[in-house]
């Protein structure tokens, strides 16, 4: 229900800004995907994770990074933000975007760069606090992962090149 909420509140505001969405809203599956949420395109499906389905390794990942992140907040929380809010608008960025038919091909990386910039600026209207949060989140998480880029290559090219493979990994993040 919150995430329904969640969905058609972001459809609000795509139409309060003026626009007329070409697809209804996407319907909601929580059945776990590897990446946590995933939008399919073809099937207007937004696939989207839950907390009680979640394996014993997903949750203390989850658990750790609360701890590492040192805010206080519970593993369930640190679910709660990371892939019910930001996850899930992305996603929800990229039903925005297959209305636009700006989905597909081989742009993977200004794909996945649209999506997180629709979700950031959906977050900053609605949500600050919880926008300036992921930044920090981001990029105190950024700075503990190596880079997978080859020296000597564009990290967009690499990304678009490699995107199969860097699938739901830390290469992706
Ligand atoms: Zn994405």
């Amino acid at each position: 229900m919150q995430l329904t909420t969640l969905r058609d509140a972001f459809v609000a505001q795509i139409k309060a800004e003026g626009f007329k969405p070409r697809l209804p809203p996407p319907t909601i599956v929580m059945d776990n995907p590897p990446s946590y949420g995933n939008y399919e395109d073809g099937k207007n499906v937004l696939h989207i994770a839950v907390s009680s389905a979640l394996t014993p390794e997903q949750q203390s990942r989850f658990s750790r990074m609360a701890a590492r992140m040192g805010k206080g907040l519970a593993g369930e929380q640190e679910f709660e933000e990371g892939i019910h809010h930001w996850v899930f608008v992305h996603e929800l960025g990229h039903w925005w975007q297959a209305c636009g038919h700006k989905t597909g091909g081989t742009n993977h990386y200004a794909v996945e760069y649209g999506a997180n910039r629709i979700a950031a600026a959906y977050w900053r209207l609605k949500e600050p606090a919880f926008m300036q949060r992921t930044e920090e989140k981001m990029t105190q998480l950024h700075a503990t992962m190596p880079n997978p880029v080859p020296e000597g290559q564009v990290k967009e090219k690499y990304f678009d090149a490699n995107y199969e493979q860097l699938g739901p990994t830390p290469g992706y993040i």
